[in-house]
């Protein structure tokens, strides 16, 4: 349970503090998470990320730095903001919650439906965190960065006009969802990322390289993924959708990033 709650003014003061407070503190940036059953905190000592000023969205040589605490309805209401990124805030169903809810937490929480992840994979996002410590989006999913202590600052699009699409896939807005994709295309060729249905949100890197083709795509996403049975829906079925929709939005992006067809 939350005891003490410090309101730090700079960056390096809310890093100090959590050094002095060690494992008894937390980072809090909207709370949505560490204030809500089942996921309230067991820490004893929460630090506010509000007084921070960390939610400015600044574009710098063409790269976009969006600021921690942004909250996703300002992600959205931003039309500097990609538009998959905005969609893809829109995918967490409620108004109240993305007022609250910030783009760090988002990231940080790295939960289990983490609606944002594909579009931020897709367009190669990296972190930025006190200190200047720069991490690829991807590793740091992947668990290659040791940053459970660290404050994040920003996410850095460093292409933020790439072309790119997302689509999630719930029986309902408010609903689980049983999957997120998104696919982007860069200089490099087609990135597809999806959540959901593998163990952590991640680039589909060998189904990126048979996009080229007209053939086989669907299958080869079906067998890229490592979907379970739950109450979302059988894993043959996540195989079979994945593969639908990872095919639809590549279609999408060939069709000039505009929908081919409508998806919740
Ligand atoms: C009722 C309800 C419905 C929800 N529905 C959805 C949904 O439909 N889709 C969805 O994806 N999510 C959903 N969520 C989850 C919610 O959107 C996320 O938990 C939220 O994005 C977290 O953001 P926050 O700013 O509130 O984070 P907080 O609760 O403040 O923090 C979450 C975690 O991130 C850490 N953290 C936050 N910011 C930073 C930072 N800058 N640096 C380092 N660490 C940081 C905190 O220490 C904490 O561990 C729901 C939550 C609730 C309560």
């Amino acid at each position: 349970m939350i005891e003490q709650f410090l309101k730090p003014a700079a960056v390096d003061e809310a890093v100090h503090l959590k050094r002095q407070y060690g494992d008894k503190a937390v980072f809090m940036a909207g709370g949505s998470k560490l204030n809500a059953a089942p996921t309230r905190t067991d820490k004893n000592v929460a630090i506010s990320l509000a007084g921070l000023r960390l939610d400015a969205l600044t574009v710098e040589d063409g790269q976009l730095r969006l600021g921690a605490t942004l909250t996703l309805q300002q992600l959205i209401d931003d039309p500097r903001v990609p538009a998959a990124l905005r969609e893809a805030a829109g995918f967490v169903y409620s108004r109240n919650l993305r007022n609250q809810a910030t783009l760090g937490g988002e990231v940080c929480a790295k939960q289990d439906e983490a609606v944002l992840a594909p579009v931020l994979l897709a367009l190669d996002a990296q972190l930025v965190y006190a200190g200047g410590a720069v991490v690829a989006f991807e590793r740091f999913l992947a668990g290659g960065a040791d940053s459970a202590d660290a404050l994040l600052l920003a996410v850095l699009l460093p292409d933020p006009a790439r072309p790119c699409v997302t689509r999630k896939v719930a029986r309902s807005a408010a609903g689980l969802r049983v999957l997120t994709a998104a696919a982007a295309l860069s200089s490099d060729g087609v990135c597809i990322a999806v959540e959901g249905v593998t163990p952590v949100p991640m680039r589909l890197r060998d189904v990126e390289a048979r996009t080229s083709g007209d053939t086989g795509l669907e299958q080869a996403v079906s067998a890229a993924i490592a979907p379970e049975d739950d109450l979302r829906g059988s894993a043959a079925y996540k195989r079979y959708i994945a593969g639908i929709v990872v095919a639809d939005l590549v279609a999408d992006l060939k069709a000039g990033g505009q929908p081919t067809q409508g998806g919740n």
